[in-house]
């Protein structure tokens, strides 16, 4: 094959194998994987919000309940002792019997404000509810999102695999010393070009004009002369 034929044929197989790697990097399940950590982010800073007041409540509910719970003892005890008959002093029964009804009336109070914070907790542990069951559909989307992602990208790998495959064959028709040219001109090209055909005056590779002198130079110049697109470098193929 005439060289510049087959490094057009190269290019041609390198062109392919961007658009594969560019579309390995966009693909839409990369986007539906970002959507649904987005979402669990967002989620767990809701749920910081809400678990800061939450443990709150809950500890003076704690408390509250642990005081309910001290004073049905002291109260416990005091009734015990009251029937107990070790006291038989009158006043010491009836100022023992007054403390099992102040005991039992505090215990009653602190009981009432510690139902009340429980009122005060159903909102928020409402929406802790709300989040975990929000978290779990999340989760599961991420966990779909980050299968069809591994899918994709595997069949997008395995296109380039095969691309590649080609491709090399395809450069190893090619001379050692041009190629590595061509790769050169390629990648310090904004166009992503290294081999350009010249059609009349002007260079496929960026698609501007050469002088005509040039063109007709080359057109002459003996087979395998190498010349360059003054605008984009592209090995020009007359
Ligand atoms: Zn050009």
């Amino acid at each position: 094959m005439e060289p510049f034929a087959a490094l057009l044929l190269v290019q041609d197989h390198d062109r392919t194998l961007d658009q594969m790697r560019h579309r390995h990097a966009t693909l839409p399940e990369r986007e539906m994987v970002s959507a649904a950590e987005s979402v669990l982010a967002a989620l767990a800073a809701e749920e910081a919000e809400v678990l800061a007041p939450l443990s709150e409540l809950a500890r003076t509910q704690q408390r509250l309940e642990d005081e309910a719970q001290g004073l049905q003892a002291q109260a416990d005890a005091a009734h015990a002792k009251l029937y107990s008959g070790e006291v038989t002093a009158i006043k010491e029964l009836q100022a023992l019997q007054a403390d099992v009804e102040m005991l039992r009336r505090h215990q009653g109070e602190v009981e009432e404000q510690a139902l009340l914070v429980m009122e005060e907790r159903e909102p928020f542990d409402a929406e802790v509810a709300r989040i975990a069951a929000a978290r779990d559909v999340a989760t599961a989307d991420l966990a779909t999102a980050t299968d069809a992602l591994a899918r994709a990208v595997a069949a997008v790998d395995a296109e380039i695999a095969a691309e590649t495959a080609v491709r090399d064959a395809a450069a190893a028709d090619v001379d050692a010393g041009l190629l590595a040219l061509y790769e050169r001109c390629r990648s310090a090209s904004a166009y992503r070009v290294g081999v350009a055909k010249l059609v009349g005056h002007t260079c496929q590779g960026c698609h501007l004009t050469i002088p005509a002198i040039e063109a007709d130079a080359l057109r002459t110049a003996a087979a395998g002369t190498v010349a360059h697109c003054d605008n984009c470098g592209a090995i020009l193929v007359p």
